[in-house]
């Protein structure tokens, strides 16, 4: 099975700097928890065939592939630090042209989205050791010496998409209008705030994320029906040149719609988040074919986001929880992921793309038996 295929040959953060893809794809696998553990949960993503777990914990690198060429599969043990180093930080450089750099998380509730995004505790929890560190914070680090270079200052805003409306984290919640103006949104009420260091900007997103996670106490929390936004803008003064950076942080894939003990209400917001995934989806596709149309207007999400697909980079992170607890959640996150990858390989060249190996199982019950028959 073409997503559980060892990793051979040695591969450094520098041959995925040379990556060329429209949407880089990678799947990250997170640890398993002590709850899943004590629900008698088991890991069924193998990430080793060849070498042996425990030496994995040392190599400290991915070691799996979705398809070779094009994407990668982190195991439980990479931190966020090497997440970084493998995915945004050699996409930074693209800044100083002028092109847009834009990493995505998606999957399921609690497997690990705002964890990469912005560490423990969407980043009201001090992250101890640099695995922790969320790729905000990274991020931010990096691009003051880019702006540095550019002569730029650097712009931070942070929104969220809830049940269908924009609003400002940095700003107490204010509605944001979306405008369309000469083929692109702006964000009426939107508060950019000028920082002036990475240590600045931290505080300033400090006020962000605990606006944020005020409600996050459990895995129905707002937050994990939310869509968070991060941006940081540089601008070149008294010239036009701008460049942006966003991190994203999607709202749990999973489909409340389908579960009949949950509210209307859940089951409404369910809805929304699956339009809005949808809808992203769409836009993609409709970018990797190159057609004429992309439907970004078709929701808040594409509207907020028809920027980060301005030329650039664009990086898509599946996070997948290990056990057979989500087995469904996980398999639609790969299918998901798949679909993009197909697209993205439509017009990127490269040797065959995601049609090339072998597909995914069609049900989860196919998987775990591929899974046991690797094993
Ligand atoms: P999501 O945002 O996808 O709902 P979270 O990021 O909140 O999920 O992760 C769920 C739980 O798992 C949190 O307690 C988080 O700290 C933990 N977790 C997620 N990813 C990792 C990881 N790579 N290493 C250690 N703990 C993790
Ligand atoms: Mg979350």
């Amino acid at each position: 099975m073409q997503w559980v295929e060892s990793w051979k040959g040695r591969r450094t953060a520098q041959a995925l700097a040379e990556w060329d893809a429209p949407i880089q794809v990678c799947v990250r696998k997170r640890p398993i928890s002590n709850k899943e553990a004590g629900k008698r949960g088991f890991d069924i993503i193998t990430t080793t065939t060849a070498v042996h777990p425990h030496a994995c914990a040392f190599l400290h690198e991915p070691k799996l592939s979705l398809d070779r060429s094009r994407s990668i599969v982190f195991d439980e043990y990479a931190g966020n630090d090497l997440i970084f180093q493998t995915t945004l930080q050699p996409a930074i450089p693209k800044l100083k042209e002028g092109k847009n750099v834009s990493l995505f998380c998606y999957g399921a509730t609690g497997s690990g989205k705002t964890h990469t995004v912005f560490g423990p505790e969407g980043g009201r929890g001090s992250a101890t050791t640099a695995a922790d560190i969320g790729l905000y914070h990274y991020a931010c680090s990096q691009v003051f010496g880019v702006a540095a270079e550019m002569g730029a200052d650097v712009f931070v805003s942070f929104l969220e998409i809830y049940s269908g409306k924009v609003v400002d984290l940095l700003n107490n919640r204010q509605p944001i209008n979306l405008l369309e103006q000469n083929g692109s949104f702006l964000f009426q009420g939107l508060r950019e705030s000028h920082a002036a260091s990475v240590q600045h900007c931290l505080q300033i997103m400090a006020v962000g994320t605990a606006t944020r996670t005020t409600q996050a106490t459990d895995s129905n929390s707002t937050s994990s029906r939310s869509h968070a936004i991060f941006r940081l803008e540089m601008r070149v003064p008294n010239t036009s040149a701008t460049s942006l950076l966003t991190l994203i942080d999607l709202a749990g894939s999973e489909r409340g719609v389908d579960n009949p003990s949950a509210s209307a209400a859940v089951r409404r917001e369910g809805a929304a988040i699956n339009k809005s995934l949808l809808a992203l989806k769409e836009c993609i596709r409709a970018l990797h074919v190159n057609s004429n149309y992309v439907p970004f207007r078709s929701n808040k999400l594409t509207c907020v986001l028809r920027d980060c697909f301005r030329a650039g980079t664009c990086i898509m992170v599946l996070n997948v929880a290990p056990t057979n607890l989500t087995v469904e959640q996980t398999m639609s996150c790969l299918h998901y992921a798949n679909r993009i990858k197909e697209y993205s390989h439509a017009t990127g060249g490269g040797n065959g793309g995601a049609s090339g190996g072998m597909p995914l199982p069609a049900t989860a019950e196919d998987l775990l038996a591929q899974l046991s028959a690797l094993t």
